[in-house]
């Protein structure tokens, strides 16, 4: 038996807030309204958006087999009696009964409460693999779902007019990352977009279509009984799809995906539908959590707190029926939020609660090509039946009639006409944004069309001409905080050189509208991408061809100093400033004890220290340069020169390669025009006598 805890009088109208309009949310305030008299309480439910997302049906919008209007469904028409508010909660004072919010006017406001609902659902979290936040497409809101359609047609109408092999071969590769329930169905509609409506194109030859679902287990939708994967596998290949198991993604970029083991697949499409975290309200909460999500007593109260229960994808809640926990679906959600409504009412009625308890009806997942996988009532079934089944089921499972409608009229419309191929943009502002590449990777190329101007935030980049040519050369080192891609927009002309990354890196893009309107109104930042034009128009080289030809003959090693006054990662500020001070040297390198270069320390960075307020124990890796520019002891005599002329620098380290940075020396300015100076006196000493 459970106490029904915190049982509350009646007489008094009970304040019940629910955070989430989700499935579990709705639910919840669907059966309260129901059970409750306006009299004995006031529901209110807060929630993001003005309506509910069904997110089951987000799949077909990407692949235009509805339209986007019916997966929003609005709250306010649907919950009649529950007071809705269009707002985002950011704190929850879980020992004072009261939530937080930002008014209209950006203010904050609290309201209190006797029963508090934690229906939030979860957020996307694309930052556990390199690149993916920049470069691929999640799938959790109807926006995300509209976007993605948009960017596939898009790559439809790029290959349409590329008479490149190769990069209409990129537009026509879409990956999809993760074989569970939405992974299968997103590839399964892509797959079913992109083959239906090629016949609308001239220049899209049916080979060049790359669909991939990449998978880390064995079998995708690990949900469904062996048989049901084997068939959702053996469909999908038949349709094209390449499905690609037992690997997990390392890193993305803008040209694909990459493996541990090197390996890549190349795309201009990457959906992402793997890496859930909590809601960043329930991160703040201090309650025990697993994973992220909350865990609950059987009936579905918060340990320890009598009046707040969760719900849906944010908890973590044992089903008494076979005594395992929910999983994070649709289904599960509605069911709990109906089950805590009925527990609020035993509370508020003094009555005891009971545990959460449901007979799971089965699991449906369309594949693609009016095909689908069902456990359904205890049978299993697959392919056209099933999809009609998977169809019948959502119709209804709609929370709305006209949704139903407007639904079911949309599938009654593909039965006789071709899915729609138009696309008008959703997003028509050209956007500040980041993007992250591996090292190897080209950003741009020679003769590639200009549109963006790069910052880099980390990492460096090689300025390249003639790439993959005999006589191929690099120009020039950047690293962070230095920029490119500006002489091509400026003057409206093609890439003239390359840019390569030399490390991983990420940079911030900047469009060429933003671009030119920051640089048209922007004095300071005109005047210092004018300077930067003409530091980098003139070839250094050709006003000093005695000087190239003097440091092109000579070996980097003429110039390679050993690094003798070090420090390790663990020094302290008191070590850096009695290491540095007194010395020649204005700068220390930072090398750990398997002798890798993790830093420099240079006057400057021990001048920043101080206007920090560091004390004198704080660890020498705390303030460290850890991205200085490098070289590497491959590098040539002149790309070291122009990288000290071009970053204004005094000396420069030499580590082995980039990927191991084992420490082998630095080169310094002074010693390097020393050489070449005292050669010059040689030479025209030489050429005087003679
Ligand atoms: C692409 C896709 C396909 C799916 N297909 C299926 C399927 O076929 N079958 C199935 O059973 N399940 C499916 N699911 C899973 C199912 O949709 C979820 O399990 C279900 O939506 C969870 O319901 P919920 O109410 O817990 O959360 P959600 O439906 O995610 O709702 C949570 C709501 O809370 C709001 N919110 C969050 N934080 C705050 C805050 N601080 N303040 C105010 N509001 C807030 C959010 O905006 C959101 O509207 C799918 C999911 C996805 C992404």
């Amino acid at each position: 038996m459970l106490s029904s805890g915190a049982s509350i009088s009646m007489g008094v109208r009970k304040k019940i807030k629910i955070i989430g309009g989700g499935f579990a949310g709705v639910k919840c305030a669907l059966t309260l309204r129901k059970k409750l008299k306006r009299e004995e309480a006031d529901i209110i439910l807060y929630n993001s958006e003005n309506y509910l997302v069904f997110q089951p049906l987000l799949a077909e919008v990407v692949g235009a087999s509805i339209s986007p209007e019916p997966v929003a469904v609005p709250l306010r028409q649907m919950l009649p009696g529950v007071y809705c508010r269009t707002e985002e909660i950011t704190k929850i004072d879980i020992e004072n009964n009261y939530v937080e919010y930002f008014d209209d006017r950006g203010e904050k406001g609290q309201k209190g409460y006797d029963h508090l609902v934690i229906a939030c659902g979860s957020s996307v979290n694309l930052a556990q693999i390199p690149g993916m936040a920049d470069h691929a497409f999640p799938l959790k809101t109807v926006g995300d779902a509209v976007a993605l359609r948009y960017h596939v047609m898009q790559q439809m109408e790029n290959a349409e007019i590329s008479d490149d092999i190769y990069r209409r071969k990129r537009h026509l590769s879409f990956i999809i990352v993760g074989g569970g329930f939405s992974g299968v169905e997103v590839a399964g509609e892509i797959n079913d977009l992109v083959r239906d409506t090629r016949k609308f194109y001239r220049n899209i030859p049916k080979e060049e279509i790359k669909v991939t679902l990449i998978h880390s287990r064995d079998q995708v939708l690990p949900e469904v009984t062996s048989k049901l994967r084997d068939f959702t596998r053996k469909k999908m290949e038949q349709a094209g799809i390449n499905v690609v198991l037992n690997r997990r993604v390392s890193h993305v970029t803008p040209l694909g995906v990459g493996f541990e083991d090197g390996v890549t697949i190349e795309g201009c499409t990457i959906v992402c539908t793997v890496g859930n975290a909590p809601a960043p309200v329930i991160q703040k909460l201090d309650v025990h959590k697993e994973r992220g999500r909350l865990i609950t007593q059987p009936d579905m109260r918060v340990e320890g707190h009598d009046n707040v229960w969760a719900v849906g994808d944010c908890a973590i809640i044992n089903n008494s029926f076979d005594n395992t926990p929910s999983p994070p679906t649709g289904q599960f959600a509605e069911r709990q939020g109906r089950q805590t409504a009925q527990n609020i009412v035993r509370v508020i009625k003094g009555k005891e609660t009971k545990p959460f308890y449901f007979r799971p009806l089965g699991q449906l997942c369309a594949i693609g090509g009016h095909n689908a996988v069902a456990e359904f009532l205890g049978l299993h079934i697959s392919g056209f039946l099933a999809w009609f089944l998977w169809r019948s089921v959502y119709l209804f499972k709609l929370p709305s009639f006209s949704h139903q409608v407007k639904v079911g009229f949309d599938w009654a419309w593909e039965i006789f006409y071709s899915r729609d191929l138009a696309h008008p943009k959703a997003d028509l502002t050209e956007r500040i944004g980041k993007s992250h590449f591996q090292a190897g990777d080209f950003i741009f190329k020679e003769g590639d069309p200009s549109n963006n101007f790069y910052i880099i935030e980390s990492g460096e980049v090689d300025v390249v001409r003639n790439t993959g040519k005999e006589d191929e050369k690099v120009l020039a080192i950047l690293g962070p905080g230095d920029f490119f891609g500006e002489m091509a927009l400026l003057d409206n002309r093609s890439r003239t050189s390359a840019i390569r990354a030399r490390t991983d890196l990420e940079v911030t893009i900047m469009g060429k509208k933003v671009f030119e309107q920051i640089s048209g109104t922007l004095k300071p930042f005109r005047d210092f991408l004018a300077d930067a034009v003409k530091r980098r128009s003139g070839n250094m080289w050709q006003k000093l061809p005695a000087v190239y030809q003097i440091l092109n003959d000579q070996p980097l090693s003429t110039f390679l100093r050993p690094v003798e006054i070090k420090l390790s990662p663990n020094d302290t500020f008191e070590d850096a400033v009695r290491t540095i001070s007194g010395k020649e040297l204005d700068f220390c390198c930072v090398i750990d004890d398997s002798n890798k270069l993790n830093g420099i320390v240079t006057r400057t960075d021990i001048f920043r220290a101080v206007e920090a307020a560091v004390t004198p124990m704080t660890k020498v890796s705390e303030f460290m340069n850890s991205s200085p520019i490098g070289v590497t002891e491959n590098d040539t005599c002149t790309l070291v020169a122009a990288t000290l002329r071009d970053h204004d620098l005094k000396w420069v380290p030499v580590v082995d390669n980039l990927d191991n940075l084992y420490m082998k020396g630095y080169i310094s300015r002074d010693r390097m025009i020393t050489f070449v100076l005292d050669k010059l006196h040689d030479h025209r000493g030489h050429s005087a006598s003679s």
